[in-house]
């Protein structure tokens, strides 16, 4: 470890386990899904433990005739009771294996690094076989999301790992919400706090496509920005010439500053996010050299995005381009009927702003909602407002966010014109 700050980080949290592996017998469905590959072991998927195990243990998995299925790290406070490192052929679990699957995972992201863009997720979880493990890169700077406590004792190898591919001058911790919620088994870690190097004054910035943006990796959504919707960004762009473009949720910006670029006369950012409006205002700034963002006129409505959406078309207020972005809706199947109500009233919201022939972005980062279900629901709020959507082109995801198993796919982009 090249850091003696994080030697100390590390001395304070619990070493990778030394313990046998706690083996586990499961239900027949677990062992055909484990078998096809699936990196998940349910709590309830299992039939049998060979001893309690802690967050972190290697969980080992044999079928009924003996032979070995998986191996992953164990996790008793999370109801994805295993997360697989190794499926149907068995190996170790060591510093090895950590460097194997991070350069295997920057590697895949190769190709971006000639697009000007130093910003993009180097590690996603389960689809680059590293379960429950994110991590973003921002220029010199990397941001580290963890969605289990089973990676806490591992985090010293991980860390290593992460730094022998990628030199990083900064690395910040942040934590799922469930992590956050039980801070008794996180060792002292905590979300946002810095495991490697200093903060500097000033904020830190990145390029996207050869645009700049600024971040906050401590305090910022996700992990500071939506990396995810880089291709979309770009194809936005590609329609923006001479339009005048309504982002709705733009947080900081992002699709605005795109569509400022492509030649937008006119861009709107809406979201009920002060500070993230702010910071769209802070980087359309850091752009000026380009004439045509320099050119583009850019304002900000701060405000509910429904009620926003309902004053527009009430003031009788057109464009040309309108991009419908928002946050996840639904967590739980529970939930996924709001979440559609919710995508069909913003449909036929931003469809009485849509000049006729104008074209659309909406997007879904809601998990529960698959994509064919989410294009019915907004195709049939468009029929219904009377403006049928056409040229529909439905976009997943991003090179650097490979999507391998069903859960893992939650992007859903669907461009049209109505
Ligand atoms: N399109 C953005 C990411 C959007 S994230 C990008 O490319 O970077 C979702 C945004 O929606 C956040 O900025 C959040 O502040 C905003 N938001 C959430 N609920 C909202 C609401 N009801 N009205 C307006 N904005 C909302």
């Amino acid at each position: 470890m090249p850091s003696s700050q994080l030697d100390s980080l590390l001395g304070a949290i619990p070493a990778p386990p030394t313990e046998k592996p706690v083996i586990l017998r499961v239900t027949g469905s677990a062992e055909s899904k484990l078998r096809r590959g699936h990196p998940w072991l349910f709590a309830e998927q299992i039939r049998s433990e060979s001893r309690p195990g802690k967050p972190g243990d290697l969980g080992v998995v044999f079928d009924r005739k003996r032979n070995f299925l998986a191996i992953g790290l164990y996790d008793p406070l999370s109801p994805i009771r295993l997360r697989v490192l190794r499926a149907r052929r068995s190996g170790p679990v060591d510093q090895a294996l950590f460097d194997e699957r991070f350069a295997a995972a920057l590697e895949r992201r190769a190709p971006l690094l000639d697009t000007e863009t130093d910003a993009y997720r180097m590690v996603h979880g389960e689809s680059d076989e590293l379960p429950g493990f994110i991590a973003d890169r921002y220029g010199d700077s990397a941001v580290v999301k963890l969605y289990s406590h089973a990676w806490v004792p591992w985090l010293g190898s991980a860390l290593t790992a992460l730094m022998a591919n990628q030199p990083l001058q900064r690395i910040v911790l942040r934590l799922s919400r469930q992590l956050s919620e039980q801070p008794e088994a996180l060792a002292g870690l905590s979300d946002g706090q810095l495991l490697l190097g200093q903060l500097p004054g000033e904020p830190l910035t990145y390029s996207e496509n050869g645009l700049r943006f600024e971040v906050d990796l401590v305090r910022g959504q996700k992990t500071g920005s939506f990396l995810d919707q880089r291709d979309n960004r770009a194809r936005i762009e590609q329609l923006s010439r001479g339009k005048t473009v309504l982002n709705v949720f733009s947080y900081t910006g992002g699709f605005s500053l795109y569509a400022a670029r492509g030649g937008a006369r006119s861009v709107t950012s809406v979201d009920q996010s002060g500070p993230a409006l702010a910071a769209s205002e802070r980087n359309f700034a850091l752009n000026l050299s380009d004439d045509n963002v320099a050119a583009a006129q850019h304002q900000t409505l701060e405000g509910d995005a429904f009620a926003v959406l309902r004053d527009l078309a009430q003031q009788g207020q057109t464009f040309d381009l309108i991009i419908v972005d928002p946050p996840a809706f639904a967590r739980r199947r529970s939930q996924v009927e709001g979440a559609l109500h919710a995508y069909g009233r913003l449909a036929g919201l931003a469809l009485s702003l849509l000049k006729p022939g104008g074209q659309l972005l909406l997007a879904s980062c809601t998990k529960p909602v698959d994509a064919e279900t989410f294009r019915a629901t907004v195709c049939d709020a468009a029929r219904r407002a009377g403006r049928p959507l056409r040229e529909i082109e439905a976009t997943g995801h991003a090179l650097d966010h490979p999507t391998d198993f069903a859960e893992s796919a939650y992007l859903k982009g669907l461009f049209a014109t109505a």
